[in-house]
């Protein structure tokens, strides 16, 4: 009965969402979807808030602000309800636990106990019918108590799994949580984390940034589309996957900027990484998936800096941007190593 109320609601709010989509100027694409399905459900007041703060100042929806906001409000929202989840159940083991270890020190107390009593008949005993009588009162608890620790022992271990289980989940959380949802990269925090780490704690001298940025982006995404640009996007992400190999640490630092952290990697190698990559984008044939219709050629240019010993998370930076401005500016489709 209550699944079918479920299905009854939900199919309420499709019929909503679509008008919904349309009035807003927005392509039925499966984030647009989420976010008003989740506007519509109620399922939080402030996405709500700022939807009806948009449609009411008239403002666009574009495709970044439905991105931050899905990233924010229902990719995010997942996040926050597995975590509670996982919260849940650790506090569910912690308690079970803690039960177990008070009924085992009970257990083990009245054993104690009833062993003494035994021990004291014994000592008193002079005839051999209590003596074998008393023996066979201790055989009897002996085994009452190994039954009992076998129960027990059961008992850990079932917690013990249950503990594997939240591990798992807990690892599962992080990773998902440090994954940029359109590339799979690490995203933009857990880049922030890696660099602050880097530059603070490990200090290796053969440390050097690149950052990356696709030319003329912009033109792509007027001329064929979002959804295209997203595909590029993708590809390059690809590309550095494929190239620079899943050891580094490699970010969607931005819309169509990408930052890798090569540590342990002397600047020679990691110039030869970034031409490669920049030769391999370049030579990309990039078409439409539907139709087939070229791209056209797409470029991408990066700057690259050393890590020195005095510098801060934002020199480091800085530099590697400053480095990325110059490619930008002699023509693009090129690397430059800043001095
Ligand atoms: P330049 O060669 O100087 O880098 O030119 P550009 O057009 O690439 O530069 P700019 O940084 O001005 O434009 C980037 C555009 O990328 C603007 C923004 O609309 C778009 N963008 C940012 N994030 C995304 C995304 O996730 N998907 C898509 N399709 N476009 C995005
Ligand atoms: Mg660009
Ligand atoms: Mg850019």
């Amino acid at each position: 009965m209550l699944q079918q109320d479920e299905t009854k609601q939900a199919a309420e709010y499709l019929r909503q969402v679509i008008p919904m989509l349309s009035q807003n100027k927005l392509a039925p694409t499966p984030i647009n979807y989420s976010i008003f399905y989740c506007y519509l459900s109620g399922c939080s007041q402030a996405l709500n808030d700022i939807i009806d703060s948009f449609i009411s100042e008239k403002k666009p929806f574009t495709v970044l602000i439905m991105l931050e906001l899905y990233e924010k409000f229902v990719n995010g929202g997942a996040a926050i309800a597995q975590q509670e989840k996982i919260h849940h159940s650790i506090e569910k083991v912690i308690s079970d636990a803690s039960e177990e270890v008070l009924q085992i020190n009970n257990t083990a107390g009245e054993f104690d106990n009833t062993i003494s009593k035994h021990a004291e008949t014994l000592s008193t005993a002079n005839d051999p019918q209590t003596t074998a009588l008393v023996l066979q009162q201790i055989m009897q608890d002996t085994r009452n108590i190994l039954k009992e620790n076998q129960a027990t022992q059961a008992r850990i271990e079932e917690t013990n799994s249950e503990i594997i289980q939240i591990k798992a989940e807990l690892e599962e959380v992080k990773a998902s949580a440090e994954k940029d949802s359109l590339t799979g990269l690490k995203n933009r925090g857990a880049f922030d984390k890696r660099i602050d780490d880097i530059v603070y704690t490990q200090k290796d001298p053969n440390t050097t940034l690149i950052i990356l940025d696709i030319d003329h982006f912009k033109r792509i995404n007027d001329n064929f589309g979002h959804l295209v640009g997203d595909r590029v996007i993708r590809y390059v992400s690809a590309l550095l996957n494929q190239i620079i190999g899943p050891d580094h640490h490699i970010a969607r630092y931005g819309g169509e900027e990408f930052a890798v952290i090569l540590t342990g990697v002397p600047i020679n190698d990691a110039k030869l990484l970034t031409e490669k990559t920049r030769v391999a984008m370049c030579n990309s044939k990039l078409q439409r998936k539907d139709s087939r219709e070229t791209i056209g050629k797409v470029t991408l240019s990066a700057g690259i800096a050393i890590l020195k010993p005095d510098d801060s998370v934002d020199s480091f930076i800085e530099r590697a941007d400053e480095a990325l401005y110059k490619a930008k500016e002699s023509g693009r489709n090129k690397v430059i190593i800043s001095e």
